[in-house]
């Protein structure tokens, strides 16, 4: 699949605000800083779109992505930032929880995680929560440009076991920065999409 054409939408605050033009959607989560945004850019070929920051956590909002005119990348908010209030997280949290559980346009969701670590705390949480609603989440690791080739199947392997990703569910390496994996994730778009 090609990406011909994209446009940021809306940042949405609630489901009023979610486009209601029906496209097929595919959400992607991770902590704040993972590289969500950095993803979204590469695809796009646009250096902008999706707009990429040093200081985590700031981005309380869902943001709408319209590709090829025909669907939609939503990029949920970050987790795992710590200096977040306890009434932002819950407000996080039901946010979240109200668009994954009850977005009819929902086709797919992915879970980035950083390659260079074992998932944390937030990884797992975030992975038992959608296992708990059977959301069966594909997994992108990113910033596969800061290691060595030689390493990626064993830190694959770790991302793996820790979240208890079944065999079926792919996880692609990728780096926003060489565009590593790019073409397999833009297959894995067009088949969430289009099915
Ligand atoms: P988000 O908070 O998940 O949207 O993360 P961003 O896309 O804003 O990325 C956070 C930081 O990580 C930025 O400084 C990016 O330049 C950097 N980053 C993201 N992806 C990659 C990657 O694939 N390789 C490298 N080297 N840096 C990356």
């Amino acid at each position: 699949m090609k990406i011909k054409e994209a446009e940021f939408v809306i940042s949405a605050v609630k489901g009023e605000q979610y486009p209601e033009d029906n496209f097929p959607e595919v959400a992607l989560v991770g902590r704040s800083n993972v590289g969500k945004s950095s993803l979204i850019n590469k695809l796009c070929n646009r250096r902008h779109l999706a707009r990429t920051s040093s200081t985590p956590g700031k981005t309380q909002t869902l943001n709408f992505y319209r590709i090829n005119q025909a669907a939609y990348i939503v990029d949920l908010p970050g987790y795992g930032y710590a200096s977040v209030s306890k009434t932002q997280r819950a407000s996080w949290g039901s946010m979240m929880e109200h668009y994954l559980r009850k977005r009819p346009q929902l086709r797919g969701v992915i879970q980035l995680i950083d390659i260079r670590h074992p998932p944390s705390k937030d990884d797992i949480a975030m992975r038992e929560w959608l296992n708990h609603f059977k959301i069966g989440a594909a997994v992108i690791a990113t910033k596969a440009d800061k290691i060595n080739r030689g390493q990626y199947a064993k830190q694959v392997k770790q991302i793996r076991q820790d979240l208890g990703v079944p065999k079926e569910i792919p996880i692609i390496v990728f780096s926003a920065e060489t565009g590593h994996g790019k073409e397999d994730v833009l297959d894995l778009l067009d088949y969430f999409w289009n099915g």
